[in-house]
């Protein structure tokens, strides 16, 4: 088993947000978490990953077999963990060649591994680029600024790429895209992710990149929760029907 999470307890400015959720993911699966604004859905990611400000008050976290919450934010990134946001930061004056290295090395060291060569990484920056159909040039411009929303996205991509993570969570992936870009972003995960040692989590509102990224389940996240888990169906229904309806 890829992440287990056990009756995880979390609140944000002392705020209890996710009140008991359990969840487990497998290697080879995808999963998605739907739910209402404010259901905790970032604060799950947030958690998972470490972020400042986000205490766990209960429960426990396993990934590939390690204590997710005794890790450092960094050496989650380092076992394989990979956090997609909805807002992607801008970084003037680091070009994102030059972040995306720094960010493999420094994943690379914390494992013992070698660091890429610089003519190493561009050989991989620019496999990945192709395979996500995102030019080169734009990854020589510094760090998503004066990117487009699409062109963001698909620099993420790139970056989970070329970091090769076990596990992918992605928060609001799909928030802002057009119907192009969705399916790079969706082609994208697909083409990294979607492998029998990867698993991927996606969070999202709205259930069109699920057209595009196939779940195996999707849970529903209310009241800090998973109240109902399904099929991709399910997606479709919550669509359809609303989350009260469906959650109820
Ligand atoms: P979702 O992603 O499902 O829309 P969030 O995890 O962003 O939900 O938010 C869950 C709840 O936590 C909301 O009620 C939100 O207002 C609250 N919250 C999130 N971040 C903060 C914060 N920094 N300070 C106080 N409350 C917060
Ligand atoms: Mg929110
Ligand atoms: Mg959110």
């Amino acid at each position: 088993m890829m992440l287990i999470i056990d009756n995880l307890h979390a609140t944000v400015a002392d705020k209890p947000i996710l009140k008991g959720l359990s969840l487990t993911i497998n290697a080879g699966e995808v999963h998605a978490i739907m739910g209402p604004n404010g259901a905790g859905k970032s604060t799950l990611g947030y958690t998972l990953g470490g972020r400042p400000g986000y205490e766990v008050t209960g429960g426990t976290a396993t990934f590939d077999g390690e204590d997710l919450f005794a890790l450092e934010p960094h050496e989650r990134a380092a076992a394989g963990l990979f956090l997609g946001f909805q807002y992607p930061v801008e970084i003037p004056g680091v070009s994102f060649v030059q972040f995306l290295r720094e960010s493999l090395n420094a994943q690379r060291k914390s494992r013992g591994e070698e660091p890429l060569s610089g003519g190493e990484f561009l050989k991989l920056a620019r496999e990945k680029a192709a395979l996500l159909k995102l030019d080169m040039d734009m990854l020589k411009r510094p760090v998503n600024v004066g990117f487009s929303g699409g062109e963001k996205k698909r620099a993420e991509m790139v970056q989970m790429g070329i970091l090769d993570p076990k596990l992918a969570i992605l928060d609001e992936t799909d928030s802002g895209l057009d119907i192009d870009a969705l399916r790079i972003v969706g082609d994208g995960i697909n083409a990294v992710m979607r492998r029998p040692d990867k698993a991927v989590l996606l969070i999202t509102h709205y259930q069109r990149l699920l057209d595009y990224v196939k779940p195996d389940f999707v849970h529903v996240l209310a009241g800090g929760r998973i109240v109902r888990t399904g099929g991709a169906e399910l997606a479709l229904e919550l669509e359809e029907r609303g989350y009260e309806a469906v959650a109820a």
